[in-house]
């Protein structure tokens, strides 16, 4: 046990060698990517509108 190569993996991004300083990606983009990514998900709203029965109301 003299060699503990801890081969960091590779990037879920673009399959590249991982960068330890952009762990678990392989550069700071591919970091934003995966960050934006998640953003870009949390942003998205399901397209559930409140449903305004509109078709009843003669109360004039
Ligand atoms: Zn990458």
């Amino acid at each position: 046990m003299t060699k503990s190569t801890k081969s960091a993996g590779k990037c879920p991004q673009c399959g590249k060698e991982t960068v330890q300083k952009y762990r678990p990606f392989c550069s700071i983009r591919c970091q934003q990517l995966d960050l934006g990514k998640w953003f870009n998900e949390s942003y998205v709203i399901p397209g559930e509108e409140a449903l305004s029965t509109n078709d009843n109301e003669d109360d004039y």
